[in-house]
């Protein structure tokens, strides 16, 4: 791949409706519990599951912030959220690229990212989350 064309549709949030894991890092924590006036202890005990190597949200159906209208966090969302498509699984593999374009109707639009700034965007992934790759 040269480059990739991605750019979030306003109202769409069908990325938030798939299954998985939405993982945190310490900052996202502490991020989220300032956006909704928490204290970082009482976010953690009413939505974060905690293993001993990665933290994660605590789902039921679906994510607990997503609402009709889209994501109640939009501003302090978690890292993997707020960085989406550009996941270095994603970027750095075509066949995986197309298999989430047939749900994330934003690839495809907007201008062209060249691929070592799509592969940098990723990087950051690598660095928030070092236990998942
Ligand atoms: S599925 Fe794609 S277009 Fe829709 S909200 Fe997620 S990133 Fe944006």
């Amino acid at each position: 791949m040269d480059g990739l064309r991605f750019h979030c549709l306003p109202g769409c949030t069908r990325c938030c409706t798939q299954k998985g894991f939405v993982y945190l890092t310490e900052d996202d924590i502490q991020r989220a519990a300032a956006f909704l006036n928490l204290a970082p202890a009482e976010f953690e005990r009413r939505f974060v599951y905690r293993t001993r190597r990665l933290r994660r949200l605590r789902m039921k159906r679906q994510c607990p912030f997503l609402l009709a209208d889209g994501c109640s966090i939009h501003p302090a969302k978690p890292t993997q959220c707020r960085l989406f498509p550009f996941w270095p699984e994603l970027v750095e593999d075509r066949k995986n690229w197309r298999r989430v374009s047939r749900y994330c109707p934003g690839i495809g639009t907007g201008r062209l990212i060249q691929i070592g700034t799509a592969v940098d965007r990723a990087s950051e992934m690598k660095t928030a989350y070092p236990e998942l790759y």
